[in-house]
């Protein structure tokens, strides 16, 4: 099937490379040259584990392709995939802007039958603007030209976001029309070979069921994060009670992790977005409102816990970051804890030097020559003279370190786990002031 992905981002380009893969024929469009021009030259933008190996391969047959060319990329494919930013408007709503600048091109140039397919993250009725917008073009070149447009939410996480595609949980597609229903259909048929995994739904349910999805994970991750304040306050362990909870199928085990709040460019906003759009409904999300809230607070817990042991006045202190990247296995660092961390720990007069095994060259761009940050090539070079290491995301290379090395590197024994990445009795066995979060003290 000829298909045009619009935005080459994230969810773009990993889409475009999967299609690709199952010998579909994608061209990708992207108003940043920049990118297109790293792409071209068989360069990869982002970091994605296994992305480069699939972008490289459909490259080479000739199946994947790059432009910044809208007329042409209007004219490729029957199939138009819109898979551009829907960031943060100032009152939270999610930015159209992207979304409808892409429909208007298409709706502007397209000659033939197109399927429009949002595979962005937007609210409940986009669909109906993005037809609305469609039409609007078409109307002023008096061209009848026939169209569909689908909702066609993606659930990929970065950092494993190839496999995900390749092996999707569920494939959900809103439509209404039953052209455009049977090529969504034909299209995702090889990423289902053994289990039906399609959901077919009105357009509305399809759009609500992504901000529902994102919805329901964060406030797993906010509801542990409050009991593991909790648990701290009691002498409990969160860790222990994960476990004890995790066990009943009807709860699960997954997203069940405390640790110092959730990131990325996706939670954040579509909680946002979600409370936003309920409350143009005359509708308070009150459970959501709660879990941005509970979500702001624990980004500053690991900020707490340095200056209840080492005082309000950091000036001559310095700390240790491992972390930068929102998640492992990213470079993305949106909405990360770790800008919160360092915003606070400067600001209070300290120094920062942090490693990240793929994110430094992002935070470079984002905290540009920022006085009292550096970053170090190793996880123990970061670590040299510190008064204490912050973990702040939970790349598995920190798992196990070499803790009599670590120790003889900080210039003091501290480890505040801000993901709980390490057994408290193990590294207190070392000789570390260890605290994690929600877990119980020392004895
Ligand atoms: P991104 O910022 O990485 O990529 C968006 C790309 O779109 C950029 O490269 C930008 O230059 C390009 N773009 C903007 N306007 C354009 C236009 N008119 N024509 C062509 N290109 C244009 O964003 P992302 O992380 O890939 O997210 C895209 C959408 O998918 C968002 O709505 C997001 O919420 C959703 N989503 C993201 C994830 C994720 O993990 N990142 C997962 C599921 C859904």
């Amino acid at each position: 099937m000829k298909v045009s992905m619009i935005g080459t981002g994230y969810v773009g380009l990993v889409t475009g490379a999967c299609l690709a893969e199952m010998g579909n024929d994608v061209l990708c469009l992207d108003v940043d040259e920049n990118k297109i021009r790293i792409l071209e030259s068989g360069g990869i933008p982002i970091h994605e584990p296994g992305l480069d190996a699939v972008v490289a391969r459909n490259v080479k047959a000739g199946r994947l392709r790059f432009t910044s060319d809208i007329a042409r990329s209007v004219a490729h494919g029957t199939l138009q995939f819109i898979a551009v930013g829907t960031p943060p408007d100032e009152d939270g709503s999610a930015d159209l802007q992207y979304v409808l600048a892409a429909a208007r091109n298409i709706g502007r140039l397209m000659t033939d039958y197109k399927v429009v397919v949002d595979k962005s993250t937007v609210p409940v009725g986009t669909a109906d603007k993005v037809r609305a917008v469609l039409a609007e073009e078409l109307g002023k070149r008096g061209n009848p030209v026939d169209f569909a447009v689908v909702s066609n939410p993606e659930f990929l996480k970065e950092g494993a976001a190839v496999d995900d595609f390749m092996r999707p949980d569920r494939i959900v597609i809103g439509a209404d029309d039953e052209r455009a229903i049977l090529l969504m259909r034909a299209l995702y048929a090889p990423f289902q070979r053994n289990h039906e995994r399609l959901i077919t739904m009105d357009v509305r349910s399809a759009e609500l069921t992504k901000y529902a999805a994102n919805a329901m994970l964060a406030t797993r991750i906010s509801f542990m994060n409050e009991l593991a304040l909790l648990a701290e306050r009691m002498g409990a362990d969160i860790e222990r009670v994960r476990l004890g909870i995790g066990s009943d199928p009807r709860i699960g085990t997954h997203f069940l992790y405390a640790g110092a709040g959730y990131g990325g460019s996706c939670f954040p906003k579509d909680v946002k977005a979600l409370i936003h759009t309920a409350a143009g409904e005359g509708q308070q999300l009150e459970v959501l409102g709660a879990v941005e809230r509970a979500n702001d607070a624990q980004k500053r817990v690991l900020g707490q816990k340095v200056l209840r042991r080492f005082g309000d006045d950091l000036a001559g202190k310095h700390f240790a970051l491992w972390g930068l990247a929102f998640k492992p296995n990213t470079d993305d660092m949106r909405e990360a804890t770790s800008r919160v961390v360092i915003d606070d720990l400067l600001s209070r007069g300290a120094t920062v030097c942090a490693y990240d095994p793929v994110a430094i060259t992002e935070a470079k761009r984002i905290f540009g020559d920022r006085p009292g940050l550096s970053y170090a090539d190793t996880p123990l070079a970061a670590a040299d003279g510190a008064d204490a290491l912050l973990v702040v995301t939970e790349w598995m290379e920190f798992r196990s370190p070499d803790f009599t090395e670590l120790k003889a590197k900080l210039r003091q024994p501290v480890i505040l786990d801000g993901r709980n990445i390490f057994d408290p009795e193990f590294v207190r066995a070392f000789g570390f002031d260890y605290e994690g979060i929600g877990r119980a003290p020392a004895g």
